[in-house]
């Protein structure tokens, strides 16, 4: 069994970095800081990776471990988290290519399966549920500050308990967590609720500038650089945007495009029979049934134009 393997993996290994997905959301900061500290505890030389780390995720606990770039030597072990691709992983210094063993964990259905070894499962709602059941199988105890992050990335990544994929496995392992003493009602305020008075402008912003498109099916709007800047907000600030023209009534399918070096980058949701990873696919990209993403490297006309389009060919 994969798990079995990775488990002897970890315990040959002396130094390992752990990796996770480009722009990371709750899911993958909770899943690479569990991880690290794991390991450390372990006694393993560990390297915690992220080219940026999201404000809203400092609370966390040995948040401030974490480095921009892996050291310059070949790791024992890699581990990539809630990653789908390679392309995708946040990885500056190619650590994951040259490191010895390779070890991919997560949940997207599209998963190139990239590693040595690879765990997958699509059914989970978060790779940090996918880490509490190896956790289990391993049967490694989990400490409160490891359960603070797997809660986090548990939380933020079924939008605090709501979307499908949420199982009664969800709840025993958070009833788990809350028997080790993480504080749930600290967790949910500071990944789900609280946001800064830059980050509210810019929710803003975006909310004024929304369309509907096909009889209100569509949703869009959108934010440049330019806006980031002067608002001082980082790509990774922009969640719960999206989300927000998602929920209107009578919208199928929500797009929100930001500006990146590489273009826009598309992020998409549906509520009910649209499969935006289809969509995504078609441009690269990939993700969930209801939430994907993808970059465009057009202008922002352009951009808008063609992802509207291919929307228009899922709608009923
Ligand atoms: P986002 O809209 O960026 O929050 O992403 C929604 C979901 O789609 C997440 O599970 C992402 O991992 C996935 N996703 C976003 N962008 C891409 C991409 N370019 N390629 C593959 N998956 C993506
Ligand atoms: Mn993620
Ligand atoms: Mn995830």
């Amino acid at each position: 069994m994969t798990l079995d393997i990775i488990k002897e993996e970890i315990e040959k290994a002396n130094s390992i970095v752990v990796l996770a997905h480009e722009n990371p959301d709750g899911d993958a900061i909770g899943s690479i800081l569990a991880t690290y500290i794991l390991l450390k505890e372990m006694g393993k030389d560990v390297d915690c990776v992220t080219s940026v780390f999201p404000r809203t995720y400092s609370f966390l606990p040995h948040a401030e471990e974490t480095i921009r770039e892996g050291r310059d030597e070949k790791y024992d072990l890699a581990i990539a988290l809630d990653c789908s691709e390679i392309k995708r992983l946040d990885d500056p210094n190619n650590s994951f290519e040259k490191a010895k063993v390779k070890v991919n964990i997560d949940h997207h259905i599209a998963n190139s399966m990239f590693g040595d070894y690879n765990f997958v499962d699509p059914v989970s709602p978060a790779c940090c549920q996918i880490l509490t059941m190896i956790l289990e199988y391993m049967k490694i105890d989990i400490t409160k500050e490891i359960a603070t992050c797997l809660l986090t990335g548990i939380i933020t990544d079924t939008g605090g308990f709501r979307y499908e994929g949420v199982s009664s496995d969800t709840f025993e392992y958070v009833s788990q967590f809350l028997e080790k003493g993480v504080n749930l009602s600290k967790i949910y305020k500071q990944s789900m609720q609280c946001i800064s008075r830059p980050r509210f402008e810019i929710r803003k912003l975006a909310q004024d500038r929304l369309e509907f498109l096909e009889d209100g099916k569509i949703a869009y709007t959108y934010i440049t650089k330019e806006d980031m800047e002067s608002f001082g907000v980082l790509q990774s600030e922009l969640d719960g945007i999206v989300e927000n023209g998602r929920d209107i009534e009578g919208v199928e399918v929500s797009i929100f495009l930001y500006e990146t070096d590489k273009g826009y980058k598309a992020s998409l949701r549906s509520n009910d029979y649209v499969n935006v990873a289809d969509i995504c696919l078609l441009f690269n990209g990939g993700g969930h049934i209801k939430a994907a993403g993808a970059t465009l490297p057009y202008s922002l006309e352009e951009a808008k134009e063609r992802i509207v389009s291919q929307t228009k060919n899922f709608l009923k």
